[in-house]
């Protein structure tokens, strides 16, 4: 039995897994052709996807459409902007990808026709395919609160896809005054990885303690309840005390508007004006899935959990973040053991094989400060047409002493150099 076992930092629905495709496969299906498959975004499913497809059948024709060529990750984008880690340890390229065998194509996909089946790039060249995978990731939604357009999130950063977005919000929180304060707008759920604003609290309470000791984190948010909550809570308590606030969507803490010319962030129950405002918009699929009709009303992807299939469009299969899975988690180590798992029903499927059942196990961690992070695992596997958690979690214990936390901080360095490592080579 082939048994994968990767370990990720983040859940998206119910608190804080990462996942790993396990998958049951006694031998690598073969396919007869060389068939094309096109996968569409180089991040952690895409990329992983393409990587997969390649080592199951070597024989297949793989292309990669990305228009970044140097890819810049999320995870543990958080300690960039507390400015404990350099943006360079984010930024990967595709050179290895390539080396494999994969014809990475340095664009962006701008249509896609699934009767033809074919993807239109952006310099309006073609690529036909035989399949397709979406991995486009989300797009932050900018009609979703009022005054947050993209020319606001260049005042109020996001820093929801790592980039300049982050840099941005460094710089803001570096130039800041001491006694300031840096309010954090996060918006319902489903989002990109559902802990890393509380995540994100706690390193910045962490830079501000040493440089700015008098200044405080707001938390807007626009839930009553967030994953790993307790653990977060005392560990604010043991380390930041006073330092983050958090109102919550019954005490009025949802964002209903912005105000970029005086950094205002608007709320049911009152104006909060902050010195770094990060507002944190709601969040759909990337916007090729959109365009290709890959996405319903909800704004992402339905797909069978079996195969990772599109429901809406043949021959299209949908990985990572932009994809609707039920308990599967929109975080980098799901995107990337999706991308495996939807490599191998490809294959299989290729070869008239029957899908074989996706389980997708994993670890999340959530940093507070250096040296002090805690996690969570769990097991997922298709049920009812969804994915769903099959075991529960084992989450750190709500005492555990600083020594677990030390421990499980490593862990977290060291799951990122693997996934890295596996997604990109
Ligand atoms: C602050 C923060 C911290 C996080 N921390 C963690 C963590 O600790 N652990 C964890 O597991 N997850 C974490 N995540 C979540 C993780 O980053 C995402 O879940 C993951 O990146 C999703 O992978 P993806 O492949 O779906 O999308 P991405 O990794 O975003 O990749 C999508 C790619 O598609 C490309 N693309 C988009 N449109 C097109 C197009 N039209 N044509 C071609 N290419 C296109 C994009 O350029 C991009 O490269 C974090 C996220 C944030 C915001």
């Amino acid at each position: 039995m082939n048994a994968v076992r990767e370990i990720g930092r983040r859940n998206a629905i119910r608190g804080g897994l990462a996942l790993a495709a396990s998958l049951a496969l006694p031998s690598i299906a073969r396919t007869q052709t060389s068939a094309r498959v096109v996968v569409i975004g180089g991040g952690f499913g895409g990329a992983a996807c393409a990587r997969a497809l390649k080592q199951f059948d070597a024989k297949l024709q793989v292309t990669l459409v990305e228009p970044n060529k140097v890819f810049t990750a999320c995870p543990f984008s958080n300690e960039v902007i507390a400015g404990l880690r350099d943006i360079g340890a984010q930024q990967f390229g595709y050179e290895k990808i390539a080396a494999a065998g994969i014809d990475v194509v340095a664009n962006a996909a701008a249509k896609v026709d699934p009767q033809v089946h074919r993807v239109t790039l952006a310099d309006g060249s073609t690529l036909s395919y035989d399949r397709l995978v979406l991995a486009p990731g989300i797009e932050v939604r900018f009609d979703a609160l009022s005054g947050y357009d993209e020319a606001a999130s260049r005042k109020m950063p996001h820093a929801w896809q790592a980039g300049e977005q982050t840099l941005l919000l460094r710089r803001q929180i570096e130039s800041m005054d001491d006694g300031g304060v840096v309010a954090i707008a996060v918006p319902a759920n489903p989002l990109r990885c559902p802990p890393a604003p509380y995540e994100r609290a706690s390193l910045i309470a962490y830079y501000l303690k040493q440089h700015k000791p008098r200044s405080k984190v707001l938390i807007l948010d626009a839930k009553d309840n967030f994953s790993q909550q307790r653990l977060f809570e005392k560990a604010w308590h043991e380390i930041y005390d006073g330092m983050i606030e958090r109102i919550s969507l019954s005490d009025g803490g949802r964002a209903t508007a912005v105000d970029p010319a005086t950094n205002t962030i608007v709320t049911e129950f009152g104006d909060h004006v902050a010195q770094v405002a990060n507002v944190i918009p709601p969040q759909r699929a990337g916007r090729i899935a959109q365009v290709a009709g890959a996405a319903d009303k909800t704004g992402w992807c339905p797909i069978d959990p079996m195969t990772f299939a599109s429901k809406l469009l043949p021959d299209v299969h949908v990985i990572g973040d932009a994809c609707l899975g039920g308990g599967i988690p929109k975080s980098a180590a799901a995107a990337s053991a999706q991308g495996r798992a939807c490599a191998r029903a490809i294959v299989n499927g290729l070869a008239g094989k029957a899908p074989e059942t996706p389980r997708l196990t994993g670890i999340c961690y959530d940093t507070v400060a250096p040296g002090y992070a805690f996690s969570l695992a769990g097991l997922y596997q298709p049920k009812d047409d969804m994915f769903a958690e099959i075991e529960g979690g084992g989450t750190s214990a709500l005492d555990a002493p600083r020594e677990v936390r030390a421990r499980e901080a490593e862990a977290a360095q060291s799951w990122y150099r693997t996934i890295t490592e596996e997604t990109f080579g």
